[in-house]
């Protein structure tokens, strides 16, 4: 365009304007004939036609077109080929299909198609509004329509928070297609002033199911309020909800249904492989460790049900070091660490990724090998959330569900309902390892991971209780001591539901299982019998370290534990969790350390007879302070010296004179006395010369010291000489004596592998690196590193196993014929065959 003007210099500079306007009518002249025909090509679509195959096959504008072919996408996915022709055609949809089917393109084409043919421009304000349920999902179509509309002038923004709301709100006027989570979208459209609306086009719902249920109802619904009636309506999930009173709610005008997988057998993907274990709750966490060694080579995401179950599993995993890169990711994490752990499991090879429902939708990470549900999910349309995480377009995956006993034949109820394929296995016996023991000790070093570990507990039993389906969920079955004591812990934490009928309920619930494991409470088991529980010294040491910390700790569990949403379960993190449910079920008493102090006095019958004393505080003098005594813990701190010690003030150091009189170090001195003893000066020369002189005086006896050392030195080495040479020469000298010369010389830092290393014994002549070669040596000696073998077993696999089993104890005797002593020379003479024997006996 400015070609003709840089030509002809600045001469023909007045014409420019003629030039720029007639391209820009001929430029408008062709877009609106572009227009024309596109609306046209539309309108004489038939959205059931057989020829549409291809992005190409529909009428699309040359921005969206070349955006496609830039990222790759040819084909139509069958949700695609079905959704976008109505929409283009300006139907309200509601659509479903498969997880992993492609629907983010199947809503973002028409979105840009729509705003294209509106011929919307930045100044024109929001055009599109595309709610999702989560921040990492909103990220994630933000990033495709970033890739689908890069030929596009439309200003896009992303509105999940994180960020101050000004910041955003700044911004937010000059966008025509912004991407959000529900939550935060309502708070701009409340408070930031001159944010425009009515216009809006079309509005998305993303996973609209998830959107439209209980936890966003009143926040969607007042977005929905704030937005104009006249505009396009695009519902998507793999589950989706058809109540009419949803579609009311959103003001949908005959929403066309597209359900591409409707007549399909199965609810997930062909591709996926499912498969469930039945696990009692204080094996899970066994099983999940047995699962996670064996699958190292691979990329994997577990479920948990809370943040707190996420963090225990992640923290004290790591610990154990499985030999797989473990990520965590949770609601309850600042957004930008949400963000990056996301990148790293998306671009990870090999990696393990515990997180709660926040992914559970939508996500696409690519090359996901294994979903595990370590906890039941709420529904079956969850569990086809989070299984359909793996197994994403045209690629396999495969899931693996952990089931509760109680939990087994109600959920795979559920499960068929939904038509979702899933077949029972049972996990290797060779496969499971019990790290119990190993938890507690982790937990026994670090109390903040035992805190994590009781906070995971609480809000695992709580989000079972809360569960709506009682015919999956029953709280009262679940081995609640065998819970705690599989996470490491002393006992099971105390619990306790606050509210009404609620309070009833647990109180009649075992009481042994809900109680912790203190002292005189423990010692009953479920059924009231008296427990032949030896208490070791290192549960007492556990215990004790819980009276320290629980308390102040305690407290933080119940503050700690609001955000989770009603069942417990993980909220979506973007500002619109409900906090209520902070008090339903909370810590039975919380205990602070006077508290603690008086139970301890009443159990150990130290409250006797004090009662009226109690009433009124008594004042006991310490030194010049005075303590008050008005508890059961003061009245105890009196009969203990150590802890009065603590109200004393502090001593001052005395030395005694030879008389015997008491005086502090430091005595100041009169500056009158002082200065009658004479010049300052002198007397520091005074001073000076007779400390030099109790050196001097130190110094020689330290000589003399040093000199007798030497001299036994010398001597001690000369005898051993003397030993060494007569054993040299053939005198017999028992082991033991060589041993003790040997020793000695360890003393004065001698080699103490000197003598070691003159035998001659071992391959390839006598050298230091004949260690490192058998060290090489033991090691073949061992077994042979397992490849990474199947987790599961049918009852078909057992004799695979066995048979590999034969396989492999050949190779390992095979192995252990090829090792052989070798010795540099022959033993000849007497010394030799010593030596060999000495050496053999140090090995
Ligand atoms: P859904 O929302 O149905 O779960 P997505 O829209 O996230 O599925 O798409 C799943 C994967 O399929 C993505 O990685 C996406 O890039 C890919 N995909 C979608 N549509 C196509 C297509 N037409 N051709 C090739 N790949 C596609
Ligand atoms: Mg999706």
């Amino acid at each position: 365009m400015a070609k003709p003007n840089e030509k002809d210099g600045g001469r023909k500079q007045k014409h420019r304007p003629v030039f720029k306007s007639e391209a820009r009518s001929l430029k408008r002249k062709r877009e609106a004939e572009d227009h024309g025909k596109l609306k046209q090509a539309i309108e004489q679509l038939d959205p059931k036609s057989p020829d549409i195959k291809q992005f190409s096959d529909l009428p699309l504008c040359e921005a969206t077109a070349s955006g496609l072919r830039a990222s790759h996408f040819e084909v139509l996915t069958d949700i695609q080929r079905a959704a976008i022709p109505l929409a283009l055609k300006g139907h309200d949809i509601l659509g479903a299909a498969k997880t992993g089917s492609g629907k983010t393109l199947a809503f973002l084409v028409p979105v840009l198609e729509k705003l294209y043919h509106a011929r919307w421009t930045e100044y024109d304000g929001l055009g599109a509004l595309i709610i999702s349920p989560t921040r990492e999902l909103a990220v994630q179509i933000f990033e495709v329509l970033r890739k689908v509309g890069r030929h596009h002038y439309f200003s896009a923004g992303l509105v999940i928070g994180g960020k101050s709301l000004k910041e955003e709100a700044e911004r937010l006027g000059r966008m025509n297609i912004l991407v959000c989570t529900p939550g935060r979208m309502l708070q701009h459209l409340d408070q930031t002033a001159g944010f425009d609306v009515n216009n809006l086009q079309v509005l998305v719902l993303d996973e609209a199911d998830r959107i439209m249920d209980m936890g966003f109802q009143s926040a969607v619904d007042a977005l929905v309020e704030h937005l104009p009636k006249s505009r396009q309506t695009l519902l998507f999930s793999a589950t989706q909800s058809k109540r009419v009173s949803d579609l009311a709610r959103l003001s949908l005008k005959d929403p066309q249904y597209v359900s591409v997988h409707e007549a399909a057998t199965t609810a997930t993907p062909a591709s996926l492989q499912q498969s469930y274990i039945v696990t009692p709750l204080p094996e899970k966490l066994n099983t999940l460790w047995g699962f996670l060694r064996t699958n190292l080579k691979c990329k994997i995401l577990v479920f948990l049900s809370s943040c707190k179950q996420v963090r225990f599993v992640y923290e004290s995993f790591k610990r154990m070091q499985p030999g797989i890169p473990l990520l965590h990711l949770h609601g309850r994490q600042k957004q930008p660490a949400r963000l990056a752990i996301t990148q790293q499991f998306a671009s990870a090879k090999y990696s393990c990724l515990f997180a709660t429902d926040v992914v559970a939708r939508g996500i696409d990470f690519p090359a996901v090998d294994w979903v595990v549900q370590a906890d039941c999910p709420e529904d079956a349309d969850t569990y086809i959330h989070r299984v359909g995480r793996t197994a994403r377009y045209e690629s396999k995956g495969r899931a693996v569900l952990f089931l509760e006993p109680s939990e087994e034949a109600g959920f795979l109820k559920r499960l068929e309902q939904k038509k979702v394929p899933i077949r029972k296995v049972n996990v290797r016996e060779s496969k499971k390892k019990d790290i119990t023991n190993e938890l507690q000790s982790y937990n026994f070093q670090s109390p903040s991971l035992k805190y994590l570990g009781q906070k995971a507990f609480i809000s695992y039993t709580r989000s079972v209780y809360l569960q709506k389906d009682k015919e999956v969920f029953k709280f009262d079955e679940l081995d609640l001591e065998g819970f705690a004591a599989s996470l490491g812990l002393p006992g099971a934490p105390q619990i306790k539901f606050r509210k009404g009928e609620d309070a009833k309920r647990i109180k009649n619930a075992p009481r042994a299982a809900m109680l912790s494991g203190s002292d005189s409470e423990s010692e009953f088991d479920a059924d009231g019998k008296k427990k032949q529980k030896v208490r070791t010294k290192y549960d007492k040491m556990a215990e004790r370290q819980n009276q320290d910390v629980l308390s102040s700790h305690y407290r933080k569990l119940l503050g700690d534990d609001d955000n989770d949403d009603a069942n417990g379960r993980d909220g979506a993190g973007d500002g619109s969790d409900e906090d209520g449910d902070a008090d339903f079920l909370a810590v039975k008493r919380v205990l602070n350390d006077d508290q603690l102090d008086d139970a301890a006095g009443g159990r150990s019958g130290g409250a006797e007879a004090n009662g009226a004393d109690a009433q009124q505080p008594k004042v006991v003098k310490l030194g010049k302070s005075e303590l008050i005594i008005d508890s059961r813990r003061r009245e105890k701190l009196l009969k203990s010296k150590k802890k009065l010690a603590k109200y004393m003030e502090r001593g001052s150091k005395l030395v005694f004179d030879d008389e015997g009189n008491a005086h502090h170090i430091y005595e100041l001195q009169d500056e009158e006395d002082f200065a009658q003893e004479g010049p300052a000066e002198a007397l520091r020369k005074r001073f000076v010369e007779a400390e030099a002189e109790k050196v001097k005086e130190a110094d020689v006896d330290d000589k003399a010291l040093a000199k007798q050392r030497r001299k036994e030195k010398r001597e001690k080495r000369k005898a051993r000489e003397r030993e060494e040479e007569l054993a040299r020469k053939g005198i017999a000298v028992d082991s033991g004596g060589a041993r003790l010369g040997h020793e000695d010389g360890d003393e004065e830092g001698e080699d103490p592998l000197a003598l070691l290393r003159s035998l001659p014994i071992a391959g390839g002549g006598g050298d230091d690196s004949d260690s490192g070669g058998e060290g090489e040596g033991e090691g073949e000696r061992e077994p042979p590193r397992k490849k990474a073998r199947k987790w599961f077993q049918n009852e078909s696999d057992v004799e695979d196993d066995e048979e590999s089993d034969k396989k492999r104890r050949k190779k390992d005797k095979k192995k252990k014929g090829a090792k052989v002593i070798e010795m540099a020379q022959e033993p000849e003479t007497l010394e030799d065959l010593e030596a060999l024997a000495a050496g053999l006996l140090d090995e």
